[in-house]
């Protein structure tokens, strides 16, 4: 199936560490996109530059509203956007602190939010179809020890994108979102390197595998290419089977 982004514009956040992001980022460039990396540590976007030419950055701290609308006020125009970056801080639900809550859910669902707003915007304005993809998870339909704020984050993304559909949808602007399992990047180390963890969940997966960085990739640029041009709205599990079960 050839996918080919030539004459488009994309922005894809959370692209500096080496993950969903960043890899999306390059695979979009490869096809002919011209690509905005959006991340929150400054090395990791240089190193994304130097790694990919002519891939433009962005360095902000999405968890920050009026930061956000600075660095964005001049993107330019925005075909294709794909909302990746999030934070996973693990705690057993007892324990969960407000900090935790509050960071969690200011990049995970309300940068999102704001972001497509900004790119949605403009998008409109110049009268152009465009395609959203949000990185969710598997924690968004399934309950996972400790991750009560995270699940919940992606529950509510999983809203966000369908309500987004529904309302974007007469503008020819498509939002999809994927639903990985565990994707062993820096994130995924955090909460699943331990194999008293990973064995039941890997047990769990029809397939017997978690997944790689490369299957999301690929979900992710099908969602966006008109390959796809009749789905919106939907939550692709790129999960082995995970949540079939
Ligand atoms: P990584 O940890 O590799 O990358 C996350 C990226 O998001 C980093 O570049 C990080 O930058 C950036 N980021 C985090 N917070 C902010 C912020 N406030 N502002 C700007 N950038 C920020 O993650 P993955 O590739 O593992 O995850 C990507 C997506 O996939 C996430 O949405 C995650 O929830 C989802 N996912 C991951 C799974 C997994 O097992 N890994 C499973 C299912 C879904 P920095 O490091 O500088 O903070």
């Amino acid at each position: 199936m050839e996918i080919n982004f030539c004459g488009r514009r994309a922005l894809v956040t959370g692209a500096g560490k080496v993950g969903i992001g960043r890899e999306t980022a390059k695979a979009l460039r490869k096809t002919g996109a011209e690509v905005v990396a959006l991340s929150r540590s400054y090395e990791d976007l240089e190193s994304l530059a130097r790694e990919c030419p002519g891939v433009q950055t962005i360095c902000v701290d999405l968890a920050d509203w009026s930061a956000t609308e600075k660095a964005l006020s001049s993107i330019g125009p925005v075909d294709i956007l794909v909302n990746n970056a999030a934070v996973a801080i693990l705690q057993p639900f007892l324990a969960v602190t407000e900090e935790a809550f509050d960071r969690s859910f200011a990049v995970n669902v309300k940068a999102v939010l704001h972001v497509s707003q900004i790119v949605v915007h403009q998008m409109i304005e110049r009268g152009v179809p465009g395609a959203i993809v949000n990185v969710s998870s598997q924690a968004s339909q399934c309950a996972l020890l400790d991750h009560s704020v995270y699940c919940s984050t992606k529950g509510a993304l999983d809203m966000v994108t369908k309500v987004m559909a529904l309302e974007l949808g007469p503008k020819k602007i498509r939002v999809n979102s994927v639903n990985p399992t565990v994707v062993m990047t820096e994130m995924g180390r955090v909460g699943w390197s331990d194999p008293q963890k990973s064995k039941p969940m890997l047990n769990r997966i029809p397939l017997g595998r978690f997944a790689e960085v490369e299957d999301v990739v690929h979900s992710i640029l099908f969602l966006l290419s008109d390959k796809s041009s009749m789905i919106t709205g939907s939550c692709l599990p790129v999960d082995g089977g995970f949540l079939a079960c």
